[in-house]
C-alpha cells in the first residue's frame, strides 16, 4: 500500500499550494485557473481514491483509513472550490470604473480610487 499512500500525502500538498494561491487571487481570470486547477485536483483524488477500493478489493485489505483520507481531501477541495467561486460572484457584481479600471463595491456611485461616475452595470465576461 506504499504507493497509495504516497498518493495521499502528495494529494495533501497539493491542496495546501492551490489553498494559498486562491487567498491572493483578485482576479477573475486568475480565479477560473485556480477553479480549473481545483477541479482537476478533484478528479486526480477521485482516481487515487478509485485505485485504493481496487487495490484493497484485490488483496483483501481494509483501506478505510486511506480512503477517509482520499474522501477528506476531496471535501478539502470542494471546499476551496467553493470559496473561489464565491470569490468569482463577488468579483462580478462589482462595478468597474471605466476610467482607471478599479473594481469598487456593488451599488457605488463613486470610483473610490479616481472619483469618476459610476455607471451601474454589472462586469461582463
Ligand atoms: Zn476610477
Amino acid at each position: 500500500m506504499g504507493l497509495f499512500e504516497d498518493v495521499v500525502v502528495n494529494a495533501k500538498s497539493a491542496v495546501t499550494v492551490v489553498g494559498k494561491k486562491a487567498g491572493q487571487i483578485v482576479d477573475i481570470s486568475k480565479l477560473r485557473i485556480s477553479a480549473a486547477e481545483l477541479n482537476g485536483e478533484i478528479n486526480k483524488r477521485y482516481e487515487a481514491l478509485g485505485r485504493v477500493v481496487y487495490d484493497a478489493h484485490k488483496t483483501e485489505d481494509s483501506a478505510e483509513e486511506l480512503i477517509q483520507e482520499c474522501v477528506s481531501a476531496i471535501d478539502e477541495l470542494y471546499e476551496q472550490l467553493d470559496a473561489v467561486n464565491e470569490q468569482i460572484s463577488a468579483l462580478r457584481r462589482r462595478t468597474v470604473c471605466k476610467v482607471c479600471g478599479e473594481q469598487n463595491p456593488q451599488g457605488a456611485s463613486y470610483c473610490c480610487k479616481c472619483g469618476t461616475k459610476l455607471e451601474q452595470s454589472v462586469r461582463g465576461e
